[in-house]
């Protein structure tokens, strides 16, 4: 398999939404953030083309303008007061940009630099050998001799340094550029990421046993996919999903009228009947508590342990909670070999623990998962298509 970052995190987003990219290599549609984002990395890469003989900043603003992505070039900006507040906001970047990076104090090594690293291979394993792939936005060498990785973000927040530190992206980056460049040491590599909107970069450092437990990781992720039924996994990042209309999550949301028609059924008639029948519900069972409570209070008032009314009666009844002494049960049931029938294990408790136990016996603690069963469930949201579309945007 051969795999890269961006992959990686598509499956931790969505394993659906990898699979609609690597799998079925169905192209997805690029968001106006993205577009806006690919377009400052390829005006910065022209710019550090020229280097040592930088273009002045009205040159390099005059090529941002004529290159500006155009519905000629397969993209449309939808609303034009949009288009302005994105062009404006580049102008303003690289204006910034400019200032605060020209004159530039270091030695361009590379730019847009492809790896691959070879992460896992077993010989015995058909397709058992799995590349990591990845293009370093720019590599430069420093006064000191040191190498610094910089990527740039055009996105609109900025990670603590804490989050900076753990940040794959930038370790998958180091392990990339230690594969080409064997040569270089690790404490000789500084980790940038560029937050094109604030003018600020940031970095971090990473040591080997940092970059070894990465892979780790990476094994552990890819051997997730490749037992993975790339199931659709909705959230908030979902609003950034170009796959939208054709996921089996939002599909409906953009389908017409027509489409609600099933066997003269009216779904989406059908789906708002179940609402106003569930605030019902909701009503009635608010109503019953209240009462439950009064006749609590009065039960208790009177020292009644039983009421009375024409269609039934209500008891109070004491249920004891009991809890048992677990190594002492453990002792007695084992050697009947009754343990085992016993104990179960609780998921979310165990997940708990994998955190605090080292990578080698978690990784084995992995490889003893099996999926028992598969079952679905249909879980409601009361939130108008209003409300909806709001969030996406
Ligand atoms: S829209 Fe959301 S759930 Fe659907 S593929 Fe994209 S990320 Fe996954």
């Amino acid at each position: 398999m051969r795999i890269s970052y961006s992959s990686l995190e598509n499956f931790k987003q969505c394993p659906l939404k990898y699979k609609l990219s690597n799998i079925d290599k169905i192209k997805e549609p690029k968001s106006k953030e993205a577009i806006f984002g690919s377009y400052i990395h390829k005006i910065l890469k022209w710019f550090y083309q020229k280097d040592p003989h930088f273009p002045t900043l009205d040159a390099l603003l005059k090529y941002y303008r004529d290159y500006w992505p155009k519905k000629s070039e397969g993209f449309e900006w939808k609303d034009p007061e949009e288009e302005k507040s994105y062009f404006k906001e580049g102008l303003r970047i690289l204006e910034e940009f400019y200032k605060k990076n020209i004159p530039h104090k270091t030695s361009i090594l590379d730019l847009e630099t492809r790896f691959e690293v070879v992460i896992d291979e077993n010989p015995d394993k058909p397709n058992g050998k799995h590349i990591l792939t990845g293009v370093i936005d720019r590599i430069d060498k420093l006064p000191d001799g040191t190498v610094e990785i910089i990527d740039y973000k055009t996105g609109k927040r900025m990670p603590s340094q804490r989050a900076l530190d753990k940040n794959d992206q930038l370790s998958l980056y180091a392990i990339g550029l230690k594969s080409r460049w064997p040569r270089i040491k690790i404490e000789d590599l500084k980790l940038s990421l560029y937050f094109l909107k604030f003018n600020e970069k940031i970095n971090t450092k990473r040591t080997e046993k940092e970059l070894e437990e990465e892979k780790d990781k990476i094994i552990e992720l890819i051997h997730k996919i490749e037992k993975s039924n790339f199931e659709p996994h909705s959230s908030a990042l979902c609003g950034w999903c170009g796959y939208r209309n054709i996921c089996p999550i939002w599909r409906h949301f953009y389908e017409n009228e027509e489409s609600n028609h099933l066997n003269d059924v009216d779904i989406k008639e059908k789906i708002d009947k179940y609402f106003v029948l569930k605030k019902e519900k909701e009503k009635l069972e608010q109503e019953l508590l209240e009462l439950k409570n009064l006749i609590d209070v009065y039960c208790h008032k009177k020292g009644l342990k039983r009421v009375f009314g024409e269609n039934g009666y209500f008891s109070h009844t004491v249920y004891n909670e009991i809890s048992y002494d677990i190594p002492k049960l453990k002792e007695i049931l084992e050697p009947l070999e009754k343990w085992e029938e016993i104990i179960e294990i609780n998921a979310k408790k165990l997940k708990k623990v994998l955190k605090e136990v080292p990578a080698d016996l978690r990784k084995k603690i992995k490889e003893t998962e099996k999926i028992e069963e598969r079952f679905k469930c249909l879980s409601t949201n009361h939130i108008s298509k209003k409300e909806i579309k709001e969030q996406l945007d």
